[in-house]
């Protein structure tokens, strides 16, 4: 019964598409949106591959509904410590194996399946249907959705609800849904003391010294307590680098952090509160600030309700809304969507050797993918 849902999955499995290759992932996508009479937009970007598609609904002043998603992978790692050859899929116990069977090529195929029977099923639904797909969702994020957003934000695209499909779910398929995403915010510190002889400290300042205090009171920080929507801020340090032999002191430290900031901070009060910090503990230093998104949040609406009760249907349990994990594209393109959501397989193994996904699972989120169509655009 869901043979083409696994043929499609392998199918994009097979392809080797790490970031930001697509390795003609998008026009197997596209063959089957022709076939359901999408019109498609290509909109490549240096070297990563884009596209948008639309199926107009009759009515033109019923919602939009946008399924949004990316090709590529992330690298398999060491191919020799996989079960299976990560770019050659096997389905197992009911499992698929294989890189981006969760992340999110399964997701994908349950996207185009459920298109496919819906259109089938109502051929004159009221509302549109529409994709945004990318090949950079994993790397740098400058030339895929940020982009395609940006030329479609300027000539007006309507969308109403837009379905990511990142991997939202934690232990049940469609146990979370992801209605909101907590901003990044990287820094990159380099801390300036004076270089010595290690048997001489009184005539050198000794960077690492100089920083560890600064850094303690910022890792210490409670900087809010979230709220309703958001779990609280967090602050990483990521990396330090310092020193170049046993008898010398350094003159130098480089230290990396990252915030993830709920919608209490904003850059700003982020950037402020740090350099207040430094310059407390009276460093001479330089800083680099680096944001890769600012947070965003989808309210309760129809198209929460209509996942809620989709969920519900179809799996017979009570989903939870979420805003904690990492950042998607769903950032950008909450900017040009009235309602946005995230809601794709479980997450256990992906980014990981042997990353896989039930086909029962996709099965079902092929259903409730369907069940929202049925909902929101019939
Ligand atoms: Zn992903």
């Amino acid at each position: 019964m869901d043979k083409d849902l696994i043929d499609l999955t392998s199918e994009l499995i097979r392809r080797r598409s790490i970031t930001p290759e697509d390795s003609g992932c998008q026009e197997i996508l596209c063959q089957h949106l022709k076939k359901c009479d999408f019109e498609i937009e290509d909109f490549p970007f240096a070297d990563v591959k884009n596209f948008w598609a639309k199926r107009q609904g009759s009515d033109p002043n019923a919602a939009v509904f946008l399924f949004a998603g990316h090709t590529d992978v992330v690298p398999p790692g060491p191919e020799n410590l996989w079960r299976f050859p990560p770019f050659d899929p096997v389905l197992e116990d009911g499992h698929l194996f294989g890189r981006g069977a969760a992340d999110m090529k399964g997701s994908l195929a349950a996207m185009i399946i459920a298109t496919e029977r819906f259109t089938e099923k109502y051929p004159d639904h009221a509302g549109s249907i529409a994709f945004l797909i990318t090949s950079d969702e994993e790397g740098p994020f400058i030339n895929g959705t940020v982009r395609v957003v940006e030329a479609l934000m300027e000539r007006a695209e309507r969308v109403d609800f837009c379905l990511v499909g990142e991997p939202s779910s934690s232990v049940h398929v469609g146990d979370t849904i992801k209605n909101g995403r907590r901003g990044s915010l990287s820094g990159s510190l380099h801390v300036n003391g004076h270089q010595g002889h290690v048997a001489y400290p009184d005539t050198s300042s000794n960077a690492i010294h100089l920083a560890l205090p600064a850094l303690d009171e910022l890792a210490e920080t409670i900087w809010d307590n979230g709220n309703d929507d958001f779990p609280s801020s967090s602050f990483q340090i990521t990396s330090f680098e310092s020193g170049s032999a046993e008898n010398i002191i350094p003159g130098e430290a480089r230290v990396k952090f990252n915030f993830r900031f709920s919608t209490e901070q904003t850059t700003d009060s982020l950037q402020q509160q740090v350099d207040t910090v430094l310059d407390n503990h009276q460093l001479d230093y330089e800083l680099a600030w680096k944001l890769s998104g600012e947070p965003f949040l989808t309210k309760s609406g129809p198209l929460i309700s209509a996942t809620l009760e989709c969920i519900e249907e179809v799996c017979g349990f009570q989903s939870q809304l979420s805003t904690a994990g990492g950042t998607s594209d769903g950032r950008f393109i909450s900017k040009m969507s009235h309602e946005l959501i995230e809601l794709g397989p479980i997450n256990k193994t992906i980014h990981k050797i042997d990353e896989c996904v039930s086909v029962s699972d996709l099965s079902q989120l092929t259903d409730i993918y369907q069940l929202l169509l049925e909902k929101l655009i019939r």
